[in-house]
């Protein structure tokens, strides 16, 4: 079911936002901006301020593949 770190993102990030991306800074609800270099990294387009998806998770501080600790679980 999550073969790769995307797959895991992806199904973090629907988890989190099953209505599409809402900034942690100013609320907006809107597509963010994406880097190809960063995943798990989302830019508002209003406040340009950054939101990590693993923000606020026992994920955010590890350099831990996301699929070992979805292995984990
Ligand atoms: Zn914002």
């Amino acid at each position: 079911m999550f073969p790769d770190e995307a797959a895991c993102m992806a199904y973090l990030e629907r988890a989190r936002w099953s209505d599409g991306f809402i900034c942690d800074h100013c609320g907006l609800l809107g597509e963010p901006y994406r880097f190809a270099n960063r995943p798990g990294v989302f830019r508002c387009r209003h406040c340009t301020r950054d939101t990590s998806l693993t923000a606020g998770t026992v994920m955010e501080r590890t350099h831990t593949p996301l699929s070992v600790w979805f292995w984990a679980a």
